[in-house]
């Protein structure tokens, strides 16, 4: 089964013709479907894909990896290059409101920055579910992924507003997208922001499949103590990942240690990344 995963968007970008935008947006193709995970922020995606000479509105299926601007705010301008309906998979919980702490005063609304009835008009068909989706034989979305371990936590600087009060946001909508290949899996992230190792740990259980061959995308590693950074080092290394493309989130000096440690392994996967198995 040929496979091939094209980033359409992206904090910076990997040449001269492309728009750089704060976010992430993957096309990936595989058993027969083309499937966009995330949309960016703006219009970036759109306009990449224009300039990579990618029709989108070939596109079958997108997915939210969960309900921040910088992945779903680029949907309205997908969608009208879509023309028609699209099922768009996601969990119910990107349409809660979702803000940051951005100092001691600050809050800034980072939910989605558009109303549903708005995507609707332009085609979207919502699919809002908390357990997998079976896309293909061997794509499937994680639905909610479980926080098993004990040194990745959520980000404490977001939260949800309910009834005009500030929670911690749980991060329930956050997923990911899980390949079967020959190789072994492959594990497109958003942001990760339940952790890039509770999300690998439950795509083996989801899929039964153990061997790991590739991560693609966001790790949300940005923020990661140095303990953080060395015990989520030490379990990569243990997956034996082969490709490890980190995106967005995963911040500078996160992506500059993991080059180091995984040398020819990594590269930085940014917009007009391309990659073929
Ligand atoms: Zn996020
Ligand atoms: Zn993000």
């Amino acid at each position: 089964m040929p496979i091939q995963i094209t980033t359409l968007s992206e904090n910076t970008v990997a040449s001269v013709n492309l728009l750089a935008e704060w976010g992430l947006s993957i096309l990936v193709e595989a058993d027969g479907y083309k499937v966009l995970m995330d949309t960016g922020r703006s219009f970036s995606a759109a306009y990449n894909a224009i300039t990579l000479g990618i029709d989108l509105s070939q596109i079958d299926k997108i997915v939210f990896s969960h309900g921040h601007f910088d992945h779903t705010g680029g949907l309205l301008d997908i969608l009208k290059m879509v023309k028609g309906e699209r099922e768009v998979i996601a969990h119910p919980d990107i349409w809660a409101l979702k803000y940051a702490r951005r100092s001691e005063r600050a809050m800034q609304y980072i939910g989605v920055p558009f109303p549903r009835e708005a995507a609707e008009t332009l085609g979207a068909s919502f699919n809002l579910t908390k357990e997998p989706v079976w896309i293909g034989e061997n794509i499937v979305t994680s639905g909610e992924i479980p926080m098993i371990t004990e040194y990745e936590k959520i980000d404490p600087n977001l939260y949800v507003k309910e009834k005009d009060e500030l929670k911690p946001d749980p991060l329930w909508d956050d997923q990911a997208l899980f390949l079967k290949s020959e190789k072994g899996l492959i594990i497109i992230p958003g942001c990760a922001h339940r952790g890039i190792i509770n999300t690998i740990r439950y795509a083996q259980k989801l899929t039964g499949v153990e061997s790991v061959y590739a991560v693609i995308g966001g790790t949300h590693l940005i923020s990661a103590s140095q303990q953080r950074m060395d015990l989520t080092i030490a379990e990569l290394l243990s997956f034996g990942i082969q490709r490890l493309g980190v995106s967005h989130c995963t911040g500078l000096p996160a992506s500059a240690i993991l080059a180091h440690v995984f040398g020819k392994a990594f590269f930085f996967n940014n917009a007009g990344t391309r990659i073929n198995l």
